[in-house]
Protein backbone atom coordinates (compact mmCIF):
# COMPACT_ATOMS: atom_id res chain seq x y z
CA UNK A 1 0.00 0.00 0.00
CA UNK A 2 0.82 3.95 -0.78
CA UNK A 3 -0.14 7.12 0.32
CA UNK A 4 -1.77 7.28 -3.20
CA UNK A 5 -3.41 4.31 -2.70
CA UNK A 6 -4.88 4.69 1.11
CA UNK A 7 -6.33 8.29 -1.00
CA UNK A 8 -8.09 6.27 -3.27
CA UNK A 9 -9.50 4.01 -0.32
CA UNK A 10 -10.67 6.80 1.41
CA UNK A 11 -12.22 8.15 -1.23
CA UNK A 12 -13.78 4.79 -2.35
CA UNK A 13 -15.24 4.45 1.39
CA UNK A 14 -16.66 7.72 1.21
CA UNK A 15 -18.75 7.11 -1.93
CA UNK A 16 -19.84 4.11 0.15
CA UNK A 17 -21.15 6.07 2.98
CA UNK A 18 -22.42 8.94 1.69
CA UNK A 19 -24.06 10.11 -1.57
CA UNK A 20 -23.54 13.73 -0.95
CA UNK A 21 -20.54 15.52 -3.17
CA UNK A 22 -17.25 15.32 -2.14
CA UNK A 23 -16.16 18.24 -0.01
CA UNK A 24 -12.52 17.77 0.25
CA UNK A 25 -9.37 15.39 0.97
CA UNK A 26 -7.24 15.97 3.43
CA UNK A 27 -4.01 13.51 4.35
CA UNK A 28 -1.33 13.75 7.00
CA UNK A 29 1.82 11.89 7.43
CA UNK A 30 3.25 9.60 10.09
CA UNK A 31 6.60 10.04 11.66
CA UNK A 32 9.96 9.02 12.33
CA UNK A 33 11.59 10.47 15.52
CA UNK A 34 15.54 10.93 14.61
CA UNK A 35 16.19 11.43 18.16
CA UNK A 36 14.74 12.72 21.70
CA UNK A 37 13.14 10.19 22.50
CA UNK A 38 10.40 10.09 26.17
CA UNK A 39 11.88 14.52 26.27
CA UNK A 40 8.74 15.40 24.92
CA UNK A 41 6.76 15.28 28.03
CA UNK A 42 9.75 16.45 30.23
CA UNK A 43 9.81 19.78 28.02
CA UNK A 44 12.50 18.48 26.21
CA UNK A 45 13.72 18.80 22.73
CA UNK A 46 12.92 16.33 19.82
CA UNK A 47 13.82 15.75 16.30
CA UNK A 48 11.59 13.96 14.27
CA UNK A 49 10.39 14.05 10.72
CA UNK A 50 6.82 13.22 8.72
CA UNK A 51 7.57 10.28 6.57
CA UNK A 52 5.78 9.34 3.09
CA UNK A 53 3.09 7.46 4.71
CA UNK A 54 0.23 8.93 5.07
CA UNK A 55 -3.59 8.68 6.57
CA UNK A 56 -6.41 10.14 4.38
CA UNK A 57 -9.15 11.54 5.06
CA UNK A 58 -12.22 12.22 2.44
CA UNK A 59 -15.51 13.74 4.10
CA UNK A 60 -18.60 14.66 2.61
CA UNK A 61 -21.20 17.23 4.58
CA UNK A 62 -24.47 16.04 6.03
CA UNK A 63 -27.54 18.43 6.82
CA UNK A 64 -27.67 17.37 10.15
CA UNK A 65 -26.05 17.35 13.35
CA UNK A 66 -24.23 14.21 13.37
CA UNK A 67 -20.91 13.13 12.92
CA UNK A 68 -20.15 9.68 11.46
CA UNK A 69 -16.49 7.90 11.11
CA UNK A 70 -15.55 5.06 8.95
CA UNK A 71 -12.06 3.78 8.61
CA UNK A 72 -10.58 0.53 6.15
CA UNK A 73 -9.54 -0.91 9.04
CA UNK A 74 -13.07 -1.18 11.64
CA UNK A 75 -15.89 -3.34 9.83
CA UNK A 76 -18.51 -0.45 11.06
CA UNK A 77 -18.72 3.40 11.04
CA UNK A 78 -19.30 4.72 14.15
CA UNK A 79 -22.18 7.56 14.28
CA UNK A 80 -22.77 10.33 17.13
CA UNK A 81 -24.64 13.74 17.07
CA UNK A 82 -22.31 16.90 17.83
CA UNK A 83 -23.79 17.68 20.48
CA UNK A 84 -23.17 14.04 22.08
CA UNK A 85 -19.83 14.16 22.20
CA UNK A 86 -19.33 16.29 24.99
CA UNK A 87 -20.85 13.88 27.44
CA UNK A 88 -18.86 11.07 25.42
CA UNK A 89 -15.42 12.52 26.51
CA UNK A 90 -13.22 12.95 28.56
CA UNK A 91 -13.21 9.10 29.66
CA UNK A 92 -11.66 9.04 33.20
CA UNK A 93 -8.30 8.01 32.89
CA UNK A 94 -8.07 4.33 31.80
CA UNK A 95 -12.02 3.37 31.28
CA UNK A 96 -12.65 2.36 28.10
CA UNK A 97 -14.99 5.02 25.47
CA UNK A 98 -18.37 4.11 24.77
CA UNK A 99 -17.37 3.81 21.10
CA UNK A 100 -14.80 1.51 19.51
CA UNK A 101 -11.38 2.59 20.17
CA UNK A 102 -9.99 3.29 17.02
CA UNK A 103 -13.50 5.87 16.74
CA UNK A 104 -12.07 7.64 20.04
CA UNK A 105 -9.13 9.15 17.46
CA UNK A 106 -11.27 10.81 14.88
CA UNK A 107 -14.02 11.51 17.51
CA UNK A 108 -11.73 13.08 20.17
CA UNK A 109 -10.41 15.13 16.99
CA UNK A 110 -13.69 16.92 16.93
CA UNK A 111 -15.01 17.00 20.64
CA UNK A 112 -11.69 18.78 21.30
CA UNK A 113 -11.98 21.23 17.92
CA UNK A 114 -15.86 22.07 19.79
CA UNK A 115 -14.47 22.46 23.08
CA UNK A 116 -11.93 25.14 21.56
CA UNK A 117 -14.96 26.48 20.49
CA UNK A 118 -15.33 25.18 16.86
CA UNK A 119 -18.95 24.71 15.37
CA UNK A 120 -19.78 23.55 12.24
CA UNK A 121 -22.60 21.65 10.80
CA UNK A 122 -22.82 17.53 10.53
CA UNK A 123 -19.85 15.42 8.55
CA UNK A 124 -18.67 11.75 7.08
CA UNK A 125 -15.41 10.92 7.48
CA UNK A 126 -13.76 8.43 5.24
CA UNK A 127 -10.46 7.54 6.51
CA UNK A 128 -7.29 5.41 5.15
CA UNK A 129 -4.08 5.05 5.88
CA UNK A 130 -0.47 3.15 4.87
CA UNK A 131 0.81 4.36 8.26
CA UNK A 132 1.75 0.75 9.78
CA UNK A 133 -0.59 0.66 12.62
CA UNK A 134 0.97 0.72 16.48
CA UNK A 135 4.61 -0.06 15.23
CA UNK A 136 6.11 3.32 16.78
CA UNK A 137 5.37 5.48 13.61
CA UNK A 138 2.51 7.63 15.06
CA UNK A 139 -0.78 6.40 12.89
CA UNK A 140 -2.56 7.93 16.14
CA UNK A 141 -0.90 11.08 15.56
CA UNK A 142 -1.21 10.75 11.60
CA UNK A 143 -5.24 9.84 12.12
CA UNK A 144 -5.61 12.71 14.03
CA UNK A 145 -4.24 15.41 12.57
CA UNK A 146 -5.61 14.37 9.06
CA UNK A 147 -9.36 14.66 11.25
CA UNK A 148 -8.22 17.77 12.30
CA UNK A 149 -7.58 19.31 9.16
CA UNK A 150 -10.68 18.47 7.64
CA UNK A 151 -12.81 19.54 10.19
CA UNK A 152 -10.65 23.02 10.62
CA UNK A 153 -11.38 23.73 7.13
CA UNK A 154 -15.22 22.09 6.98
CA UNK A 155 -15.91 23.97 10.34
CA UNK A 156 -13.88 26.79 9.41
CA UNK A 157 -11.85 26.82 12.80
CA UNK A 158 -9.03 28.95 11.32
CA UNK A 159 -6.51 27.42 13.64
CA UNK A 160 -2.97 26.99 12.65
CA UNK A 161 -0.73 24.20 12.48
CA UNK A 162 0.42 23.98 16.08
CA UNK A 163 -3.48 24.55 17.42
CA UNK A 164 -4.49 21.57 15.74
CA UNK A 165 -1.90 19.62 17.00
CA UNK A 166 -2.71 20.31 20.35
CA UNK A 167 -5.62 19.07 19.45
CA UNK A 168 -4.82 16.01 18.53
CA UNK A 169 -2.75 15.92 21.43
CA UNK A 170 -5.79 16.80 23.79
CA UNK A 171 -7.73 13.90 21.69
CA UNK A 172 -5.00 11.26 22.47
CA UNK A 173 -4.62 12.56 26.26
CA UNK A 174 -8.51 12.69 27.30
CA UNK A 175 -10.85 11.01 24.70
CA UNK A 176 -8.52 7.77 23.86
CA UNK A 177 -6.76 8.22 27.22
CA UNK A 178 -3.14 7.51 26.30
CA UNK A 179 -0.89 10.05 28.02
CA UNK A 180 1.29 11.07 25.19
CA UNK A 181 3.12 14.20 24.32
CA UNK A 182 2.77 16.78 21.92
CA UNK A 183 5.81 15.80 19.47
CA UNK A 184 3.60 12.78 16.77
CA UNK A 185 1.08 15.96 16.43
CA UNK A 186 3.95 18.46 16.11
CA UNK A 187 5.51 16.14 13.17
CA UNK A 188 2.75 15.76 11.54
CA UNK A 189 1.47 18.85 11.39
CA UNK A 190 4.71 20.36 10.39
CA UNK A 191 6.77 18.06 8.58
CA UNK A 192 8.82 19.39 5.64
CA UNK A 193 10.43 17.43 1.99
CA UNK A 194 13.93 16.31 3.69
CA UNK A 195 13.65 18.38 7.00
CA UNK A 196 13.41 17.48 10.60
CA UNK A 197 11.65 19.07 13.08
CA UNK A 198 13.39 20.60 16.10
CA UNK A 199 10.82 21.31 18.70
CA UNK A 200 11.28 22.72 22.01
CA UNK A 201 8.51 20.89 23.92
CA UNK A 202 8.41 23.89 26.17
CA UNK A 203 7.47 26.91 24.05
CA UNK A 204 6.30 24.46 21.15
CA UNK A 205 8.97 26.90 19.02
CA UNK A 206 9.44 24.84 16.07
CA UNK A 207 12.31 25.66 13.30
CA UNK A 208 12.48 23.22 9.85
CA UNK A 209 16.15 21.55 10.18
CA UNK A 210 17.67 20.28 7.02
CA UNK A 211 18.51 16.57 7.23
CA UNK A 212 20.83 16.34 4.05
CA UNK A 213 20.20 12.50 3.54
CA UNK A 214 19.16 12.64 -0.26
CA UNK A 215 22.09 15.13 -1.01
CA UNK A 216 24.50 13.07 1.13
CA UNK A 217 23.37 9.61 -0.49
CA UNK A 218 22.00 8.33 2.83
CA UNK A 219 18.48 6.92 3.36
CA UNK A 220 16.77 6.20 6.77
CA UNK A 221 15.65 2.39 7.31
CA UNK A 222 13.25 1.43 9.17
CA UNK A 223 13.19 -2.11 10.85
CA UNK A 224 9.52 -2.41 12.35
CA UNK A 225 9.99 -5.12 14.66
CA UNK A 226 6.07 -6.23 14.89
CA UNK A 227 6.60 -6.41 18.35
CA UNK A 228 3.22 -4.56 19.45
CA UNK A 229 3.68 -1.77 22.13
CA UNK A 230 -0.14 -2.19 22.90
CA UNK A 231 0.29 -3.13 26.09
CA UNK A 232 2.99 -0.50 26.55
CA UNK A 233 0.75 1.99 28.13
CA UNK A 234 1.42 0.95 31.84
CA UNK A 235 5.20 1.07 31.10
CA UNK A 236 4.98 4.58 29.45
CA UNK A 237 2.84 6.23 32.52
CA UNK A 238 5.51 4.15 35.13
CA UNK A 239 8.35 6.36 33.21
CA UNK A 240 6.67 9.82 32.91
CA UNK A 241 5.64 8.90 36.90
CA UNK A 242 9.93 8.59 37.15
CA UNK A 243 10.86 11.33 35.79
CA UNK A 244 7.55 13.64 37.78
CA UNK A 245 9.39 12.15 41.13
CA UNK A 246 12.74 12.99 39.46
CA UNK A 247 12.22 16.50 38.95
CA UNK A 248 10.44 16.47 42.54
CA UNK A 249 13.64 15.44 44.18
CA UNK A 250 15.59 17.46 42.09
CA UNK A 251 13.31 20.83 43.06
CA UNK A 252 12.75 21.89 39.39
CA UNK A 253 9.64 22.14 37.31
CA UNK A 254 10.78 19.12 35.04
CA UNK A 255 13.96 17.77 33.55
CA UNK A 256 14.12 20.09 31.19
CA UNK A 257 15.79 22.65 33.75
CA UNK A 258 18.08 19.82 34.69
CA UNK A 259 21.66 19.05 32.61
CA UNK A 260 24.38 16.92 32.61
CA UNK A 261 26.45 19.19 35.41
CA UNK A 262 23.28 18.12 38.02
CA UNK A 263 23.85 14.61 37.40
CA UNK A 264 25.90 14.29 40.50
CA UNK A 265 23.59 15.76 42.40
CA UNK A 266 20.99 13.91 41.18
CA UNK A 267 22.44 10.68 41.89
CA UNK A 268 23.06 11.39 45.25
CA UNK A 269 19.59 12.44 45.93
CA UNK A 270 17.36 9.50 44.53
CA UNK A 271 17.37 5.73 43.98
CA UNK A 272 19.60 4.09 41.28
CA UNK A 273 16.47 3.67 39.06
CA UNK A 274 14.94 6.61 39.31
CA UNK A 275 18.32 8.38 38.43
CA UNK A 276 18.76 6.03 35.73
CA UNK A 277 15.20 7.56 34.48
CA UNK A 278 16.79 10.99 34.98
CA UNK A 279 19.89 10.48 33.35
CA UNK A 280 18.44 9.33 30.35
CA UNK A 281 16.47 12.49 29.91
CA UNK A 282 18.74 14.56 30.70
CA UNK A 283 21.41 13.10 28.73
CA UNK A 284 18.93 12.72 25.84
CA UNK A 285 17.94 16.55 25.59
CA UNK A 286 21.72 16.80 24.74
CA UNK A 287 21.83 14.57 21.94
CA UNK A 288 19.56 16.48 20.54
CA UNK A 289 21.05 19.87 20.61
CA UNK A 290 24.09 17.87 19.55
CA UNK A 291 22.34 16.57 17.02
CA UNK A 292 21.09 19.66 15.58
CA UNK A 293 24.39 21.57 15.83
CA UNK A 294 25.84 18.15 14.14
CA UNK A 295 23.60 18.56 10.90
CA UNK A 296 23.98 22.18 10.81
CA UNK A 297 28.07 21.85 10.84
CA UNK A 298 28.95 18.42 9.87
CA UNK A 299 26.07 17.06 7.87
CA UNK A 300 24.16 13.62 8.13
CA UNK A 301 27.23 11.54 7.97
CA UNK A 302 28.19 12.90 11.30
CA UNK A 303 25.13 12.17 13.41
CA UNK A 304 26.02 8.11 13.74
CA UNK A 305 27.38 8.02 16.84
CA UNK A 306 24.60 10.38 18.85
CA UNK A 307 21.95 8.00 17.54
CA UNK A 308 23.56 5.01 19.12
CA UNK A 309 24.34 6.89 22.36
CA UNK A 310 20.87 7.32 21.88
CA UNK A 311 19.75 3.99 21.67
CA UNK A 312 21.97 2.92 24.65
CA UNK A 313 20.96 5.22 26.81
CA UNK A 314 17.26 3.80 26.37
CA UNK A 315 17.94 0.21 26.38
CA UNK A 316 20.49 0.11 29.83
CA UNK A 317 18.98 3.52 31.60
CA UNK A 318 15.64 4.38 30.53
CA UNK A 319 14.75 0.53 29.51
CA UNK A 320 12.37 0.57 27.06
CA UNK A 321 13.77 -1.32 24.48
CA UNK A 322 12.93 -4.91 23.61
CA UNK A 323 15.61 -7.65 22.04
CA UNK A 324 14.24 -7.66 18.91
CA UNK A 325 14.62 -4.11 18.91
CA UNK A 326 18.45 -4.46 20.31
CA UNK A 327 19.08 -6.77 17.33
CA UNK A 328 17.70 -4.32 14.93
CA UNK A 329 20.27 -1.77 15.97
CA UNK A 330 23.36 -4.43 16.53
CA UNK A 331 22.56 -6.11 13.16
CA UNK A 332 22.49 -2.98 11.28
CA UNK A 333 25.62 -1.70 13.07
CA UNK A 334 27.66 -4.68 11.97
CA UNK A 335 26.40 -4.75 8.34
CA UNK A 336 28.02 -0.88 8.35
CA UNK A 337 24.83 1.35 9.01
CA UNK A 338 26.49 4.63 10.12
CA UNK A 339 23.99 4.81 13.21
CA UNK A 340 20.84 3.11 14.54
CA UNK A 341 18.30 3.09 17.71
CA UNK A 342 15.10 2.32 18.56
CA UNK A 343 12.06 5.01 17.42
CA UNK A 344 8.68 6.06 19.06
CA UNK A 345 7.67 5.04 22.89
CA UNK A 346 9.88 1.88 23.11
CA UNK A 347 8.41 -1.46 24.71
CA UNK A 348 8.11 -2.57 20.86
CA UNK A 349 7.30 -1.24 17.47
CA UNK A 350 10.38 0.12 15.00
CA UNK A 351 14.25 0.99 15.03
CA UNK A 352 15.61 3.42 12.78
CA UNK A 353 18.84 2.74 10.89
CA UNK A 354 21.05 5.76 9.37
CA UNK A 355 22.93 3.63 6.14
CA UNK A 356 24.44 4.53 2.97
CA UNK A 357 21.87 4.43 0.20
CA UNK A 358 24.06 1.70 -1.84
CA UNK A 359 23.92 -0.44 1.38
CA UNK A 360 20.33 -1.18 1.69
CA UNK A 361 20.07 -4.29 0.52
CA UNK A 362 23.04 -5.36 2.82
CA UNK A 363 21.68 -4.22 5.98
CA UNK A 364 18.24 -5.33 5.25
CA UNK A 365 19.91 -9.13 4.52
CA UNK A 366 21.91 -8.66 7.54
CA UNK A 367 18.95 -7.60 9.56
CA UNK A 368 16.40 -10.14 8.63
CA UNK A 369 19.09 -12.64 8.72
CA UNK A 370 19.60 -11.75 12.59
CA UNK A 371 15.99 -12.06 12.85
CA UNK A 372 16.07 -15.28 11.79
CA UNK A 373 18.93 -16.40 13.86
CA UNK A 374 17.11 -15.98 17.33
CA UNK A 375 13.84 -16.87 15.91
CA UNK A 376 11.63 -14.11 15.74
CA UNK A 377 9.38 -12.85 13.58
CA UNK A 378 10.10 -11.52 9.83
CA UNK A 379 10.54 -7.84 10.19
CA UNK A 380 9.44 -5.07 7.55
CA UNK A 381 11.97 -3.47 6.30
CA UNK A 382 11.67 -0.31 4.28
CA UNK A 383 12.96 3.27 3.67
CA UNK A 384 11.88 6.83 4.47
CA UNK A 385 12.37 10.15 3.68
CA UNK A 386 11.68 13.43 5.77
CA UNK A 387 8.22 14.65 3.96
CA UNK A 388 5.60 17.08 4.22
CA UNK A 389 3.34 17.60 6.97
CA UNK A 390 -0.53 17.67 7.00
CA UNK A 391 -2.16 19.11 3.99
CA UNK A 392 -5.25 19.42 2.36
CA UNK A 393 -5.00 17.50 -0.97
CA UNK A 394 -8.17 18.19 -3.06
P1 LIG B 1 1.07 4.13 16.69
O1 LIG B 1 0.69 5.57 16.85
O2 LIG B 1 2.48 3.87 17.05
O3 LIG B 1 0.74 3.57 15.35
P2 LIG B 1 -0.93 3.87 18.73
O4 LIG B 1 -1.29 2.74 19.64
O5 LIG B 1 -0.55 5.15 19.33
O6 LIG B 1 0.21 3.31 17.74
O7 LIG B 1 -2.14 4.15 17.76
C1 LIG B 1 -2.72 3.10 17.02
C2 LIG B 1 -4.22 3.16 17.13
O8 LIG B 1 -4.72 4.33 16.43
C3 LIG B 1 -4.91 2.00 16.46
O9 LIG B 1 -5.01 0.90 17.34
C4 LIG B 1 -6.27 2.59 16.14
O10 LIG B 1 -7.10 2.60 17.29
C5 LIG B 1 -5.93 4.02 15.80
N1 LIG B 1 -5.75 4.21 14.36
C6 LIG B 1 -4.62 4.59 13.73
N2 LIG B 1 -4.79 4.67 12.39
C7 LIG B 1 -6.07 4.33 12.16
C8 LIG B 1 -6.89 4.21 10.98
N3 LIG B 1 -6.42 4.47 9.76
N4 LIG B 1 -8.17 3.82 11.14
C9 LIG B 1 -8.67 3.57 12.36
N5 LIG B 1 -7.96 3.67 13.49
C10 LIG B 1 -6.69 4.04 13.42
MG1 LIG C 1 0.70 6.65 18.67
Amino acid sequence: MTAAGARADAMTLLADLSDAPREGVWSAPGRVNLIGEHTDYNEGFVLPFAIPHRTVAAAARRDDDRIRVASTFAPEPVEVALAELDELFPTATGASPRVPEWAAYPLGVAWALRQAGARGSGVDLAIASDVPVGAGLSSSAAIESATASALNDLWGAGLDRTALARIGRRAENEAVGAPTGIMDQMASMLGETDAAIFLDCRSLEAEAVAVGVIDAGLEVLVIDTHVSHAHSTGGYRERRASCEKGAELLGVLSLRDVDTADLARAERVMDDVTFRRVRHIVTENQRVLDTVRTLREHGPRAIGDLLVASHASMRDDFEISVPELDTAVESALAAGALGARMTGGGFGGAAIALIERDAEQAVTDAVRAAFAASGYAEPTVFTVVPSAGAQRDD
